[in-house]
């Protein structure tokens, strides 16, 4: 049977639960327990696939497709773990299914409501995603007292005494502030939302307090006695160099003895020794790289969190501080690639939707193929890199990808509307295909050519596997054309074309795939490691 953690959320937004319940998790699996990870979305849309990068961040994709919060992406780099479907699920997802069922006559003639059927919903789903797990530390979107939380509220406190559940634990994250003008720390608002809380059945059993300054022995025993729970169970969270260094600062607060104690874990001596060195060599590193990031959605970059991440992980990894210059791909249309790019070791253009910034994208990869700047180009970087060389190379003058063009005269890439998807079935998609849930999603294998940058990448791997999340494809019908002139198809997905490579180049690999997605502190993605190394290699 599952033993449960729920982390809720006080006084306000953005206070890092996330990275909260990840640390719990992560010290909970290197104490060696098979820990399960859950984020509850309280909003009511279905997936996040069709919300804006620019208000939402990113739109993190799992092993079997789904559409996520970008949370699980800190759960997985953080557990060293991919984690599926059931690790995510928001309260569109739960009304859509319990209306399904009333449609299909699943409720015989009972008028459905929020109690029972709706919180019944979310607790099914919740002990779903426990199955098979030592523990379930289950992450609630939200603040405590929002009015989309209640339902989540309830089926949390409803499960202490659900036989099916072994144990369950309750850590509340909130905010200390501190008022300068008094030099003082403030509890108030962290008795409120703990009352709050309590006023809804839920006691706390621990408070993680985050705060700009160490808080005092004194003031975390007030904390501790308003919040009714013992001294050692007031965790403080203070800013950190990293977010890796945080399961360290808990674990050095012992933050596991109440957790183990009330679960009844036993005695819990984490091995922390490897994360440790390469939080050190991130805080640390000996070597320097510049990488030119080319992107648009700047104004936030929470949009490519999974690749920001994935380069901090392959820094840890080559004791390389991997220095970001963002470059705008619209101000390149302006003031051209050598200006922005001219001081990076390196380009990187990352996957995006729609026209905007498509043109300084492709000046991007020109630069970097004409001056042999380590490339690397995901997804739509990726096709971009055939529109250049058709353009540029080829001499197909107007070259586009047929998503910004439909009626180019060489689309480089098109729109296949039957292909197989993970499970083998044939899928539909044309234009007019509505954007939620018609793209190509999740992981699917790559066979790598030998030879190649790719497969010298994973290590002479021949068949990869890597996830996906983009409508269209390169064309094959210029694969003959292009590899005559010298840019190579060295990986292949069931006939799609997955990478492409450059004869003569030092390191130029696009790739169809989001590698990013499978980065994680501990086993940094073998083709963003390979790019860092050679941008840390360039001359
Ligand atoms: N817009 C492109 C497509 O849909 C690329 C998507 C991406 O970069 N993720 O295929």
């Amino acid at each position: 049977m599952t033993k449960y953690i729920f982390v809720t959320g006080g006084v306000l937004s953005s206070l890092g639960k996330g990275i909260t319940a990840a640390s719990v998790g992560t010290l909970l699996k290197h104490s060696g327990f098979d820990v399960g990870m859950l984020k509850i979305d309280p909003y009511i849309n279905v997936d996040p696939g069709t919300m804006s990068p620019l208000e939402h961040g990113e739109v993190f994709v799992t092993k079997d497709g789904a559409e996520t919060d970008l949370d699980i992406g800190n759960y997985e780099r953080f557990l060293d773990a991919s984690f599926l479907k059931t690790s995510n699920f928001t309260t569109g997802q739960v009304y859509s299914s319990v209306i399904e069922r009333e449609r299909a006559g699943g409720y015989l003639g009972q008028t459905i409501q929020v109690i029972p059927h709706i919180v019944g919903e979310i607790v099914n789903r919740i002990k779903q995603a426990g199955e098979e797990h030592d523990i379930l530390v289950v992450e609630l979107g939200g603040t405590v007292g929002d009015i989309e939380g209640l339902p989540f509220m309830e089926a949390i406190r409803q499960m202490k005494h659900d036989d099916d559940v072994a144990g369950s634990f309750f850590i509340h994250v909130t905010l200390i502030p501190y008022i300068k003008a008094a030099g003082e720390m403030k509890s108030k608002p962290t008795q409120h939302s703990v009352q709050e809380l309590r006023r809804i059945g839920i006691t706390p059993q621990m408070i993680i307090a985050r705060s700009e300054n160490a808080l005092p022995k004194t003031f975390k025993k007030k904390l501790a006695m308003s919040c009714d729970v013992s001294t050692d169970s007031v965790v403080e969270a203070l800013d950190a160099a990293t977010i890796y260094d945080i399961p360290v600062t808990f674990l050095r607060q012992n933050i596991l003895k109440p957790i183990a104690k009330e679960l009844e874990l036993g005695e819990l001596a984490p091995d922390m020794e490897e994360w440790d060195s390469l939080v050190k060599k991130i805080v640390q590193p000996k070597n320097k790289t510049i990488v030119g990031f080319v992107g648009k959605y700047l104004e936030l970059k929470e949009a490519y969190k999974s690749l920001t991440e994935s380069l901090i992980h392959c820094g840890a990894h080559l004791d390389t501080r991997v220095a970001i210059n963002w470059v705008d791909a619209e101000e390149i249309e302006e003031r051209g690639a050598e200006a922005l790019l001219g001081d990076c070791d390196s380009v990187l253009v990352a996957g995006g939707f729609g026209s905007r910034g498509v043109e300084g994208k492709i000046q991007a990869i020109e630069y970097a193929r004409v001056n042999k700047v380590p490339y690397l180009g995901i997804c739509l970087g990726m096709q971009l890199t055939l529109v250049e060389y058709a353009r540029n190379v080829l001499g197909l003058e107007d070259a586009n990808s047929i998503e910004f063009d439909e009626n180019t005269p060489h689309p480089m890439v098109y729109l296949i509307d039957n292909f197989l998807d993970q499970s083998g079935d044939a899928q539909l998609r044309t234009h007019q295909s509505p954007m939620g849930g018609t793209l190509r999603l999740g992981e699917y294998p790559c066979d790598t050519k030998d030879g190649s940058l790719i497969q010298k990448a994973y290590s002479g791997t021949k068949t990869i596997y890597e996830r996906h999340r983009h409508r269209y494809e390169a064309n094959p019908a210029y694969r003959e054309q292009l590899e005559h002139a010298g840019m190579i198809v060295t990986g292949e997905s069931n006939g799609l074309i997955e990478t492409v490579e450059i004869e003569g180049h030092p390191w130029f690999l696009g790739v169809q795939f989001h590698p990013e997605f499978t980065s994680r502190l501990q086993t940094p993605n073998a083709s963003i490691l390979a790019f860092v190394e050679a941008s840390l290699n360039a001359e």
